[in-house]
């Protein structure tokens, strides 16, 4: 053995995973790819995306277990909290003592809520005051078609769906931003204060009607398209959930298509490589379990996050209908011997801002799904920081399996850093580990990550429900 080869053998170099894929997988990646891009177009909300899981699910042969007495190995069910949450599970030959294998992602993306009392008029125009949800850079938000996405009680108490801005014969909406020649007080502020959040309103007309004694002309007309085509008053968006969103579709980047440029990759790649890995397989030894959670942008909380007791209700009533009981003892010992795979995305090294990362330890847009044995900041603060001997297994079973994966870390030491479900699912009392798709722009309208490394996502998701 020459030097160089001992060297090779001994030193580790990660792999860029379009280089290690046969002209199989290749195709198999682009079929995936085109897959999940239709998937975002559909699912630019959480509920959006439950519904696209729940018709996937029920059309794999998932039953709801609510409709479910019993269950026996190779039974596939789900179960779905507040039309924002759902929980999948394929019953495994092993007796669910064993453990279960989870893989969980979140389906909730940084965007703008419509407030409470939004609609106003200034200047004849009537504008929407918005309140950001998750952590945004503000100015990324004005100059670009925005959609209207979510849900209203009408005058009978009926809920509506609203989606205006996805086809192309729909209106979109947009915040306006400052012309360049009157904007030099805002282009001598910081970035975090150019676009200040009580700013971000939302154009959504201006085309006053004659009207007698009523002032604002153009909020009149506005509230008559509303009452005329939804049935609902003003009032009505006090109790409704309205989220604007980025009106553009998924679209292929690059000459040669490698990347993926989309409004919410974080996290729906992983959510949508976690929900295809789940479909895809049948009679695991272990419980292959998925859940897809609301609410991780703005930390984990309420009854559809992953803090909530939704998914131990929900262990627990499959345990009970696949055994008839289900004591706390027995609930503890499913839990301590289940393991997650927590699936979220990680940062993609940026050529255009190199100096942020750590070039050895950090993701590359390309190489593979990146595993996080911790995330957190400030010296692993709020991190779960998985263990040795779980690490070692998940590498093997990705290893074995043909994935190709890398390490990942969210930057330099102290640049900042952040969290993800892992350290909520770890305090249940189990094996926990961040693996998913490196992304580009994260958090920005238009996030992009590369195809190979959403295939390896689906890999790596399906190979830890068929092999742990
Ligand atoms: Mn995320
Ligand atoms: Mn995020």
């Amino acid at each position: 053995m020459t030097d160089k080869e001992l060297y090779k053998s001994l030193s580790y170099e990660r792999k860029n995973a379009y280089l290690e894929m046969d002209a199989d997988e290749h195709s198999a990646m682009k079929e995936l790819c085109c897959d999940y891009m239709k998937f975002l177009d559909k699912g630019k909300t959480e509920r959006e995306c439950v519904a696209e899981a729940e018709k996937a699910a029920a059309a794999a042969g998932f039953k709801n277990m609510n409709d479910v007495s019993e269950l026996k190995p190779g039974d596939k069910i789900y179960k779905i909290n507040r039309g924002k949450n759902i929980f999948m599970a394929v019953i495994g030959t092993e007796d669910i003592s064993c453990g279960l294998n989870i893989a969980g992602a979140h389906i909730d993306s940084p965007r703008l809520d419509l407030k409470q009392n939004p609609l106003y008029e200034s200047t004849d125009m009537a504008l929407l005051k918005t309140h950001y949800y998750g952590g945004i850079k503000k100015y990324q938000w004005p100059t670009i078609p925005l959609a209207i996405h979510g849900v209203v009680f009408n005058s009978k108490g009926e809920k509506i769906d609203i989606c205006i801005g996805e086809c192309d014969s729909d209106p979109v909406f947009v915040i306006t931003d400052l012309l360049p020649h009157l904007a030099k007080d805002q282009m001598s502020k910081k970035m975090t204060e150019g676009v200040a959040a009580e700013d971000m309103n939302v154009l959504i007309g201006g085309m006053p009607i004659e009207a007698e004694d009523v002032k604002e002309k153009v909020k009149f007309s506005i509230l008559k398209l509303l009452n005329e085509r939804y049935d609902i008053t003003e009032k009505s968006l006090q109790s409704a959930e309205i989220e604007i969103v980025p009106a553009q579709k998924a679209r292929n980047v690059g000459l040669d298509e490698s990347f993926i440029g989309a409004y919410g990759h974080d996290d729906r790649v992983c959510a949508y490589t976690t929900l295809r890995g789940i479909l895809d397989i049948d009679m695991p030894k272990k419980t292959a379990v998925a859940i897809l959670v609301d609410k991780e942008e703005i930390g984990s909380t309420g009854n559809t996050g992953a803090q909530s007791a939704f998914m131990m209700m929900a262990i627990a009533e499959m345990t009970e209908k696949l055994t008839g009981t289900c004591t706390v003892t027995q609930l503890n010992r499913v839990i301590e011997n289940s393991a997650c795979m927590s699936s979220d995305v990680s940062a993609a090294v940026d050529p255009n801002f190199l100096s942020v990362s750590e070039e050895r330890n950090s993701s590359y847009a390309g190489y593979g799904v990146a595993i996080m044995k911790y995330t957190g900041s400030r010296g692993k603060y709020d991190s779960s920081d998985a263990n040795a001997e779980f690490v070692y297994e998940i590498g093997r079973i990705m290893d074995e399996n043909g994935v190709i994966w890398q390490t990942g870390e969210l930057g330099k030491v102290d640049q900042g850093g952040g969290g993800t479900i892992a350290q909520y699912v770890a305090n249940l009392n189990m094996n926990v580990i961040d693996c998913g798709v490196p992304v580009l722009s994260m958090h920005s309208p238009f996030e992009v990550v590369a195809k190979s490394d959403v295939y390896m996502a689906y890999k790596a998701y399906k190979a830890f429900y068929m092999n742990r």
